[in-house]
């Protein structure tokens, strides 16, 4: 069994690039409205993602202090890992978002991640795609390999779907919204706790008692 995992609004609890529009782009009216041409099928999340962050005027020191200030690491995260890695799951961190700014929060996991190169510019972000670095390209590729199990809450995880076998949505958001409407089955989950204890439960993975992470105590 291999994990994935979604970055932005899945391991944090706000999702970085809506953040960077809002506070320091275009704003909310223009996002919601890339955010329906997404839903229409006008527009790929991609071309989403390079338009709302060209709109971001900050440079990189400023973003990075508002981003540590606003957007956070789901606590119950670290424990997961954790429980990983005791287990020997393959964990794996896959963004449609930005590498620096994905690197920021996850790096001291020491887990890997995937995520795309931005350049950025008080004139607006530039964010490039790395085609080798899709949730599609990674998942296909990895599905030879065995099972696996996708977390995800967003837009840019609808693309993971047709390799998952076991696929968790974060309640409330757009991909549980979507799979439900599509009788696409999944798992809803509130935070990482929901995920372990499913996995361990319902499908019967073993387990050994994972120390518990400083941050699942207090
Ligand atoms: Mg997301």
């Amino acid at each position: 069994m291999q994990i994935f995992c979604d970055f932005d609004g899945t391991i944090t609890n706000r999702d970085s690039i809506v953040f960077l529009t809002e506070e320091f782009g275009k704003g909310e009216a223009f996002r919601l409205e890339v955010l329906d041409d997404i839903k229409k099928g006008r527009m790929t999340v991609f071309e989403a993602i390079e338009r709302e962050l060209a709109t971001v005027r900050v440079g990189w020191k400023e973003a990075v202090t508002s981003l540590r200030e606003a957007v956070h690491v789901d606590p119950t995260f670290a424990g997961f890992v954790d429980w990983c890695k005791a287990d020997g799951w393959p964990l794996t961190v896959l963004s449609s978002g930005m590498e620096p700014v994905v690197g920021l929060f996850v790096r001291d996991f020491n887990i890997p991640f995937y995520a795309h190169p931005v350049k950025v510019s008080q004139e607006g972000w530039i964010y490039r795609r790395n085609p080798h670095h899709d949730k599609k390209t990674i998942l296909k590729s990895a599905k030879e390999k065995g099972e696996i199990v996708f977390i995800g809450d967003g837009t840019s995880d609808v693309a993971a779907i047709q390799y998952t076998d076991v696929l968790f949505a974060k309640q409330g958001q757009f991909l549980a919204e979507y799979c439900r409407a599509e009788g696409i089955p999944f798992y809803p989950f509130g935070d990482f706790q929901d995920i372990q204890g499913t996995l361990e439960g319902v499908l019967g993975v073993e387990t050994t008692k994972a120390p518990k992470s400083p941050s699942m105590s207090g």
